[in-house]
């Protein structure tokens, strides 16, 4: 009768070799008292070998309940008691299965079986995935360095199955015991023989080294069998004089043990650099990688604003909402015998401000689609990574760059992806900043602005990005050197994704999640907001009745707009129609497009210069944002007094920025 425990690592292959060994002659149960599956099998082709499956384990100390199952049965205790139980329960051979292709973390276990005094066979696993890389493993040494017999299997293909269990019968048989491998160093190794001699002596002497180091350990399990034995001051003193515990100083000693020996007998074939690597190389280069970042962006802004994008949304301004659906709409509703208000507010107010901010969808998903790709690639992952090198010059951390990169699609899960910031005060800086970005429902504006004043140029989108970055990094400067936000900046650490080619269903899932959510608000909040801008500019009291005026700068919105102008002319758009368009673009930012084309009745050049566009594009990119953000800020901020500060920085900051714009750009262009 012979017994082979089959034990090793979770996942190092044992049950794929119990198959392999027992075939169909298996039994499943239970481990006594616990729900750790036990499989017991008769060796195929023998008879009397039983062959058991014990449950996965890296070490043999009592923390987990596999640990103490698998560490029980090998010693042959009662795992409730701690008794001795019956010679014939031990099992007689240790066949120790190996993953070879992680040789160093599995070896830690063995060093340990061989210390039980039983005899232990390793079985080097995954003998064919070896083959397949290149590595080797010499065996011989190895067999050495451990004091055992070692043999290269595969478990999967069979390869050698049948020879190892084999050995493992035979060496059962001889009996032959061997010094355990691993040594501690002379003082470590005194305690242990020190403690050794304090054992009883019925422990047979094959069995002490291992008890004397787990009482050296404080091992639970055999503290409670040894009660009696004091080995306190012998660990205390090792201790002391290591600066150590005695847990890690036996742990440190077995790794020392295992880097040699590893090092010595396993061979790493030199590998070509993987195709990530070399696209690395190029995007990832020390000089080259932010200005190759900026080129993609450039290329991004460029190809979704000014050509694809421009030519379908300038098709749905131009002709669908231009030449189809007013005459369209207008016909009807004169067959209706609309009143003049009714189509005003339907041609002028409705059509003319939703259809603005609709024709910005073909742009706006193009772009989607472009960062979707970005992301899905693994290419941001590694764009945050490079740019925790400048940040960090400007006092912020790379892991800030993660809001920004999600605040270009929308800023409320920017904002919420602050979270993963640990430093309160970074945290804090990155919630105040990530607005900055050029979000999905800003492009409109952006590329109106663009298109309306600039003819359609592809650089005005970019450099609103750029300016968000810079106004990002300014801030850092600005912010670090107040009080509240002094401190170290949190470290980044992240494992970079291999390079992959994102499926084209996920990419379009993504654009569409983003664009359908912009749709949506297009029929609901910017819809209502259309309306009520429509009215409010054209019903006002006019000779002290309310009545709908026949210009609106007589509106009840002229009237608010002219209130708040005043604040808005150093940057040059002091006019009612801007500060109305401000004010909307608080609720959403879409809005902007929609009031100043219902507001200028779709002639924006009709009020601003360039410079005076562009300062105000710049003040509506950088501002407060729109009240869904506001609101994400006051939840991650968790206090109103922080909120506050956030969206008063931001205002303070823009219009500071929008004032510089208008002056700069007038001394310029004059
Ligand atoms: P256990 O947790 O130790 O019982 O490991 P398993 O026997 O369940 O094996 C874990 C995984 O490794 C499974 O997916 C096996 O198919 C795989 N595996 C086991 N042995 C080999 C082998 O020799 N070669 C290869 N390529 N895979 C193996
Ligand atoms: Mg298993």
């Amino acid at each position: 009768m012979t017994t082979i425990a089959l034990a090793g690592n979770p996942n190092s292959g044992k049950t794929t070799l119990f198959n392999a060994l027992t075939g169909s002659r298996q039994f499943v149960g239970n481990w006594p008292g616990v729900t750790v599956e036990k499989k017991e099998g008769q060796l195929k082709g023998s008879r009397g070998v039983t062959v058991t499956d014990l449950p996965g384990i890296y070490s043999l100390s009592p923390y987990t309940l596999e640990e103490v199952v698998a560490r029980s049965y090998i010693l042959g205790v009662d795992m409730n008691s701690g008794k001795q139980l019956p010679e014939e329960q031990r099992p007689d051979v240790i066949l120790n299965i190996i993953d070879g292709t992680n040789l160093e973390r599995n070896l830690y276990l063995t060093t340990q079986f061989l210390e039980l005094g039983i005899p232990v066979v390793a079985a080097v696993n995954m003998l064919d995935v070896l083959e397949k890389t290149g590595d080797t493993i010499d065996l011989a040494k190895l067999s050495k360095g451990l004091g055992c017999h070692c043999i290269s299997i595969s478990a999967l293909k069979g390869t050698n199955a049948v020879s190892a269990a084999e050995t493992a019968i035979s060496i059962a048989q001889s009996e032959d015991s061997r010094d355990a491998p691993v040594k501690f160093g002379q003082t470590v190794e005194c305690a242990v023989s020190d403690i050794a001699h304090l054992l009883p002596a019925e422990i047979p002497q094959s069995e002490r080294r291992f008890t004397a180091i787990k009482l050296f350990e404080r091992d639970e399990l055999v503290r409670k069998r040894y009660g009696t034995l004091d080995c306190e001051a012998i660990i205390a003193e090792v201790e002391s004089k290591l600066d150590d515990d005695s847990e890690s100083i036996i742990a440190n000693g077995r790794y020392d043990y295992i880097e040699k020996l590893v090092r010595a007998c396993f061979v790493r074939k030199p590998r070509g650099a993987s195709a990530s690597d070399k696209i690395d190389r190029v995007l990832m280069h020390r000089i080259a990688a932010i200005p190759i970042f900026f080129a993609v962006i450039f290329l991004v802004y460029y190809i979704s604003i000014t050509t694809a994008g421009a030519f379908v949304t300038d098709w749905t301004n131009d002709v669908l909402f231009g030449e189809i659906i007013p005459p369209a709409v207008e016909h009807l509703l004169d067959r209706a015998g609309a009143a003049e208000w009714q189509s005003g507010l339907i041609l002028d107010g409705i059509i003319a401000g939703v259809g603005a901010v609709l024709g910005f969808v073909p742009q706006m998903l193009i772009l989607f689609l472009f960062l979707a790709f970005l992301e899905a690639c693994g290419y941001m992952a590694r764009i945050a990574f490079i740019m925790d090198r400048v940040f960090r010059r400007f006092g912020l951390s790379g892991k800030s760059f993660i809001p920004f990169l999600i605040g270009t699609g929308c800023g409320v899960p920017g904002i919420m992806a602050s979270r993963t910031i640990e430093t309160e005060s970074d945290r804090r800086m990155t919630i105040i900043t990530t607005t900055f970005m050029p979000c999905g429902a800003k492009l409109p504006f952006i590329a109106l602005v663009a298109g309306a004043m600039f003819d359609n140029n592809g650089g005005i989108a970019f450099l609103a990005y750029l300016i968000g970055i810079a106004s990002i990094l300014l801030s850092g400067l600005i912010l670090k050197n107040l009080k509240r936000f002094k401190g170290e900046v949190s470290p980044f650490v992240m494992e970079l994704p291999n390079y992959h080619l994102p499926t084209a269903l996920n990419l379009f899932r993504s654009m569409w999640e983003r664009g359908w959510s912009f749709i949506k608000r297009a029929g609901s909040i910017i819809l209502l907001s259309a309306v009520a801008v429509w009215f409010l500019s054209n019903f006002g009291f006019v000779n002290g009745k309310f009545q709908m005026v026949d210009n609106l700068s007589y509106g009840l919105l002229a009237t608010i707009g002219n209130m708040l102008s005043w604040i808005f002319i150093p940057a040059g758009f002091g006019d009612w129609q801007a500060t109305v368009a401000v004010l909307t673009g608080l609720i959403a930012k879409e809005n902007i497009v929609a009031t100043i084309e219902i507001l200028y009745q779709g002639d924006m050049s009709a009020g601003f210069t360039q410079v005076t566009a562009f300062a105000f594009l710049v003040f509506n990119l950088l501002c407060a944002p729109c009240v869904a953000a506001m609101g994400a800020i006051r939840r991650e901020m968790n206090s109103g007094k922080w909120t506050a500060f956030a969206i008063g920085y931001q205002c303070g900051f823009a219009y500071v920025i929008a004032v510089l714009i208008n002056v700069a750009g007038t001394l310029i262009v004059r």
